[in-house]
């Protein structure tokens, strides 16, 4: 054997040990014999000895401590702290708030797969169920959504009135508050089927279950504080806002300019330490009309009166919409869905420092309250709005394709229309899976703030992206508005969910790889923790085990990137088998390959990776992609696995596994060092990306939206399905289930026109007997309702005139 082959059965012995990591001896052992026998077997000289000198300083850099904390860890430390960003307290802050949960099993490059079958996907509680099937089904049925967008611009009174009496604004505060102690699970299920109804109306219930004063009292209130108001925030006596953003201070909301002065003033007749406030608010939801404003200002104490420092941080009160010197009841108009939203102005507002949450103890720690909340709430509220959303386009959308011909044919069964209608399904799977193993995992008392920064990303760019393809299938009848329409208003909200809760270029750039590099990886936060460390040999001490460690794992996922990526996972060990078996194979090759990538990116940009936000961005989008496809492996399997899904299964699994190679491609194409991003996508890659749903996979999704089916009952769960044919969505929903039969009859009755049938031609086919009575009613129902579903609004030209 020449020595060229030599080197590379070295390497490739050298890569199965680091994909095997049997342990440091026995890793220094196996390689020496294997160089010994090369060095025996003819390895020329030239190459030998460098290789051996190679393997001794390997062994040593294993078994001598010493020297390998003096001549190796010592010099990576002091790289190491070069390197590591400087980070604005805001910024750690947001980055230590919340857990780590699913997400770390995706870095360590071979997720633990039984773990995820021990997520166990709970129904809903007893009492939780009976609130959907009453109060909210009620509601759903009474909800009049084109008379609220465009006659009234507000929800009628009796809804607000029901909105308060039924407790939808105490969901989550306790039962021993007066509210109803729902999980989140059963939170979002309210959000979703109130979305699938009317936005207006989801959000305005929504809000105040989410970030806000109910939350923030519940976690930080003084028990006086949650005495007093989270019985009138379970009433709904009292309409929470939450005043965050200014025109200044958007998305950098930490940020803010508003200001509260510590001082003496009057309150309730007596002379009492508070701050006086000066402030200007914008955007904010629910304002126009609540009594309870959740402020966040920056306190700030120049007289001293408190003790300390001047500049006491980001803080936050409540403060009743009633004080003096409060401005709101001005509206904002988001895209023409009108739940209240407007600014709040505040001029020389005193409020007294029990105001404060939490009381003194809350001073300075508004922001930590802040990120902690959010980094829950973003997890439930807009998923479970854009799942909401995707459920109708599966629906009805669905039920348009099929019921809408052209060309002879139910535009639904034309190719291209099938390639929109079958990203419609597949997105819907992905994201109602992804929302359901996130509630699981927040009820479970997790606050995984990287996965819950996903979820808002992905499932409101996937809610926008499936209205689009909505829309573009409805055509006409999508984009013509009025009370038949019933995408127009949904492909008008999405901005808005894209907007709030951290905007999503941000959200994607930023925080998801951001924030999830250091909270998600199995030793690059304690790392930067060791290296921080003051005291220089404990610093040594801490970081030189982590290195060592780190230093196996990121080989370990090279090797791993490279032997999957030649066999396609299929040498991965993984539990399932079939489908299951083969896509979990398919996401740890992918998994070790994002691993191996994070590693290099973090070595090669270092600090800079936040201003390199598109790299940053790119590894966000693959890990967000594995996080969809492992929600969507547990959810087959939470549901039985049933057959009917497999469509759907592998649609979606195909997808994610496909846009995550495509986000690895690109941050390979986009590396500062070229020659770097081709070797590292030639050793993940080698055999090529892994390939997205085929023209077949679309026909098969395509086709369970067409007609009634489980698949379309499970991919729809949860909204609200009216079967009123005096409405768009009940027309819709019955002309589903008699389109085939309709089909059928249709088609006898061609026969009978050819044969000459003219007038009457129902009565004459029946005559003749063609069809049969039962035929005919199903085709005279039928035809009547499609008559109504192509139909469009046409309005009095008087009657579109707005007022002032
Ligand atoms: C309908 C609606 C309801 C709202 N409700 C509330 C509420 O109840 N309470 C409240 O306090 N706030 C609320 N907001 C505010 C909302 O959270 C902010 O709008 C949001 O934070 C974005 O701020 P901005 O619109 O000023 O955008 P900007 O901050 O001006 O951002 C503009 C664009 O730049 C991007 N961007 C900014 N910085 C970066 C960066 N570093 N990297 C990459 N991209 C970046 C953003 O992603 C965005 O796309 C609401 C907003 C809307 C529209």
């Amino acid at each position: 054997m020449n020595s060229l082959l030599w080197i590379v059965a070295l390497l490739l012995i050298a890569s199965v040990v680091a994909y095997r990591q049997p342990g440091r001896t026995p890793a220094a052992g196996v390689l020496g014999a294997a160089l010994l026998v090369a060095t025996l077997g003819g390895l020329s000289l030239w190459f030998a000895l460098p290789l051996w000198l190679l393997w001794v300083a390997f062994a040593m850099l294993l078994h001598a401590d010493d020297w390998r904390r003096q001549y190796v860890t010592k010099p990576v430390l002091a790289f190491y702290r070069r390197q590591l960003p400087v980070l604005s307290d805001t910024e750690r802050e947001a980055m230590e708030a919340g857990s780590v949960w699913w997400e770390r099993e995706l870095f360590s490059g071979q997720p633990d797969w039984e773990r995820l079958e021990g997520f166990a996907d709970r129904p809903l509680r007893e009492d939780e169920q009976a609130f959907l099937d009453g109060p909210v089904e009620r509601l759903c049925a009474r909800l009049d959504d084109w008379r609220i967008t465009h006659v009234d611009a507000d929800l009628p009174p009796d809804v607000w009135q029901t909105l308060r009496d039924e407790g939808f604004f105490g969901l989550l505060i306790p039962t021993e508050y007066g509210g109803k102690g729902f999980s989140h699970r059963a939170h979002s299920a309210v959000v979703m089927k109130l979305a699938s109804r009317s936005v207006t109306a989801a959000i305005t219930a929504m809000v105040p279950n989410s970030l806000g004063p109910g939350e923030l009292l519940r976690h930080y209130g003084t028990d006086a504080q949650k005495e007093h108001y989270l019985p009138r925030l379970a009433r709904g006596q009292d309409v929470p806002c939450f005043a965050l953003t200014g025109p200044q201070a958007g998305s950098d909301a930490g940020a803010l300019p508003d200001i509260g002065v510590v001082c003496r003033g009057q309150h309730d007749g007596r002379d009492v330490l508070g701050v006086r406030l000066t402030f200007e608010k914008r955007y904010i939801t629910l304002a126009p009309v609540a009594t309870l404003i959740g402020l966040a200002f920056r306190l700030r104490d120049p007289d001293g009166l408190l003790g300390g420092d001047v500049e006491r941080g980001i803080t936050v009160l409540l403060l009743p919409a009633d004080t003096p010197g409060v401005e709101r009841g001005r509206r904002h108009l988001p895209l023409d869905v009108p739940f209240q939203n407007g600014p709040i102005v505040g001029r020389d507002v005193f409020a007294p420092l029990e105001w404060i949450i939490g009381g003194e103890a809350g001073i300075g720690r508004g922001w930590q309250m802040l990120v902690s909340c959010l980094s829950e709430g973003r997890g439930i509220s807009l998923p479970a709005l854009s799942t909401g959303v995707a459920k109708v386009a599966v629906r009805y959308t669905g039920a348009y394709a099929r019921v809408r011909e052209q060309f002879g044919l139910p535009i639904g069964r034309f190719e291209g229309v099938q390639e929109a209608l079958a990203r419609i399904g597949g997105r819907c799977y992905q994201m109602d899976a992804a929302r359901r193993l996130t509630l699981h995992g927040l009820d479970a008392g997790e606050k995984p703030a990287v996965v819950t920064a996903i979820l808002k990303y992905q499932l409101t760019e996937r809610g926008r992206q499936v209205v689009n393809d909505a829309m573009d299938v409805q055509a006409g009848s999508g984009v013509m508005l009025g009370p038949r329409n019933i995408m127009g208003r949904y492909y008008q909200v999405m901005p808005v969910a894209i907007t709030v809760e951290g905007a999503n270029i941000l959200t994607r750039n930023l925080i998801v790889f951001g924030q999830g590099a250091v909270r998600a990886h199995p030793y690059l936060l304690d790392e930067m923790l060791a290296a921080q460390d003051d005291d220089a040999e404990q610093a040594l001490d801490r970081f030189d085990p982590l290195l060592l460690a780190h230093a196996a794992y990121a080989l370990g996922n090279a090797a791993r990137g490279f032997w999957l990526g030649l066999s396609r996972g299929r040498i991965a060990q993984v539990p399932g088998d079939g489908d299951i078996g083969r896509y979990q194979q398919r996401v740890a090759w992918l998994s070790a390959a994002f691993a191996f990538a994070a590693d290099v990116t973090l070595l090669v940009v270092g600090g800079d990776l936040k201003r390199r936000e598109r790299l940053s961005a790119r590894l966000g989008d693959v890990l967000s992609e594995l996080y969809l496809a492992s929600a969507v492996l547990w959810r087959y399997e939470q549901d039985g696995q049933p057959t009917d899904d497999l469509p759907l299964l592998r649609w979606a699994l195909d997808d994610c596994l496909a846009r995550a190679g495509d986000a690895l491609d690109a941050l390979f194409a986009n590396y500062p060092k070229r020659w770097l991003g081709r070797l590292l996508r030639g050793l993940v890659f080698p055999t090529g990306r892994p390939r997205g749903p085929d023209d077949e996979q679309d026909r098969h999704v395509a086709e369970l939206l067409l007609a009634p089916g489980d698949a379309r009952d499970r991919l729809s769960a949860g909204i609200y399905r009216s079967r009123d044919t005096a409405e768009a969505t009940g027309r819709l929903e019955i002309a589903a289930e008699l389109a085939d039969a309709a089909t059928q009859a249709r088609r006898a009755l061609r026969g009978a026109l050819a044969a000459g049938a003219d007038e009457d031609v129902l009565a004459q086919a029946q005559a003749a007997g063609v069809i049969d009575a039962k035929q005919a009613d199903v085709l005279a129902q039928y035809e009547a309702l499609e008559r109504e579903i192509i139909a469009v609004d046409a309005f009095a030209a008087a009657s579109l005139k707005r007022g002032a």
